[in-house]
């Protein structure tokens, strides 16, 4: 497996000529962890975390074929989405407040982080209202570290069949943010159970809801998180380089 990068090559942020560099290579690793796992590379999707960098870098990804842009922010990622190409899809993968839900439905491909009854009712009401379907995961907090959002395993299924319920939404699967870790092999229990709380949910043959969509895996673990079974790996770092 190639090896990314080190932290130290990714400061020069004046010239963004790295960032096709980085794209290909994360791409390549992308491939050989689907090859390791005997999967299609098709059935994994890069999401290019875009957070606290400027629209200029997103343009040198968009030039190299990113279509996937993932931001935290509500605010950050309706300013991008008008200064950007109109062929993007949005995820909005970091903690959402009810009161800024307005901002994104409409504008985004996916929400990964509904964690709440009250939130996927806030979505579904100006979804509805808007006349639009919203795409959710349930995100889950896999390790249940006090740290993170997200709902523990043992309530995701829950959750999932309330927002299955409501109008305007449509369930495709599930999210999780794993631990920091020195080692990313120390989260591969955290990716599989993931999974196989997808796996469970899915059996269960709910309507309006997909089990297929799982989205884990940052820089750090992504290759790991392939393995395991990730649809969606949310890399920032590893593309545009290190954050302030
Ligand atoms: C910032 C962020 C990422 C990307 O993290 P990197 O380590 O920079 O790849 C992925 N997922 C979420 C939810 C994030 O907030």
């Amino acid at each position: 497996m190639e090896e990314l990068k080190k932290p130290e090559t990714f400061e020069r942020e004046k010239e963004n000529d790295y960032i096709g560099e980085n794209l290909n290579l994360v791409n390549q690793n992308i491939q050989k962890a689907c090859g390791i796992a005997g999967r299609n590379t098709s059935d994994v999707t890069l999401i290019a975390v875009s957070k606290t960098k400027p629209v200029s870098m997103l343009m040198e990804a968009y030039k190299y074929g990113c279509r996937e842009f993932g931001e935290n922010k509500v605010q950050e990622l309706t300013q991008k989405y008008d200064e950007m190409p109109k062929d993007i899809h949005w995820h909005m993968i970091g903690h959402l407040q009810r009161n800024k839900v307005k901002y994104v439905v409409g504008k985004v491909a996916l929400i990964h982080s509904v964690d709440s009854l009250k939130l996927a009712e806030e979505i579904s009401r100006e979804a509805v209202k808007k006349q639009t379907k919203v795409s959710i995961l349930i995100e889950v907090n896999i390790a249940g570290e006090d740290s993170k959002y997200g709902v523990e395993p043992v309530n995701a299924e829950k959750l999932v069949r309330e927002a299955a319920l409501l109008p305007g939404i449509c369930v495709k699967g599930l999210m999780a943010i794993a631990p920091f870790v020195e080692d990313p092999e120390e989260n591969r229990q955290y990716f599989a159970l993931l999974k196989q709380l997808s796996v469970d949910i899915k059996q269960k043959n709910i309507d309006n809801v997909n089990m297929n969509v799982l989205s884990m895996g940052m820089t750090g673990d992504y290759l790991v998180a392939i393995e395991e079974g990730a649809t969606y790996v949310r890399v920032g770092t590893g593309i545009f380089g290190n954050r302030q």
